[in-house]
């Protein structure tokens, strides 16, 4: 029998690849818990995409709280950090910390992102504050770097095959405005 995953998921996107990657070994639940999106109909545009994923894949979706409040007290005094910096240190804590949470609470084994999926994301930190949540809950965390072996390539390929929205920043009002001043894609 596989063991049981919750995959925190960012987006549709970089759930594609990641899902593909996980399933042959575990059970895979998608989790989608992002308090960070901004505006709320970006929010359902993301979840509608994770949805489609869900579908298509063949896996189950989660949904979290929408709890945007608490996330902007957690970033509070953070606001100006430059995209990768201190404020996004939080906003992965926030998320991995309730990945954990809903992981343990509900009888999974294994618990991780699909955030290394992005080129804009150090993998390596992501990992070490997954690491960190999986200690503090007392479950397993499974290290990764999706972007690795084509990840990211596989991910547009596949995004583009399902119809899936893509969005043009990464997910907080912060960074519609570093978007604008210099556009990702
Ligand atoms: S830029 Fe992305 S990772 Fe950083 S705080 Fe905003 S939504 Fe979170």
């Amino acid at each position: 029998m596989k063991k049981k995953l919750l995959l925190h998921t960012c987006c549709a996107p970089c759930s594609t690849h990641s899902v593909k990657e996980l399933q042959d070994q575990y059970d895979v639940t998608m989790y989608f818990y992002n308090p960070n999106i901004h505006p709320y109909g970006e929010y359902v545009r993301r979840l509608d995409g994770a949805e489609k994923v869900k579908q298509e894949l063949s896996v189950p979706l989660e949904e979290g709280a929408y709890d945007v409040e608490w996330w902007l007290e957690m970033i509070q005094g953070f606001e100006n950090e430059p995209e990768g910096g201190r404020r996004c240190d939080i906003c992965y804590s926030v998320r991995l910390k309730q990945a954990a949470k809903y992981a343990k609470e509900n009888g999974f084994d294994l618990f991780t992102t699909t955030m290394t999926l992005s080129e804009h994301k150090d993998a390596a930190k992501i990992n070490s504050i997954g690491e960190r949540f999986a200690k503090k809950f007392g479950i397993s965390w499974v290290h990764s770097d999706f972007k690795k072996r084509d990840g990211f390539l596989n991910s547009t390929r596949m995004s583009k095959e399902m119809g899936l929205y893509r969005q043009s920043y990464c997910g907080c009002f912060y960074s519609v405005r570093s978007s604008i001043a210099s556009p990702k894609e």
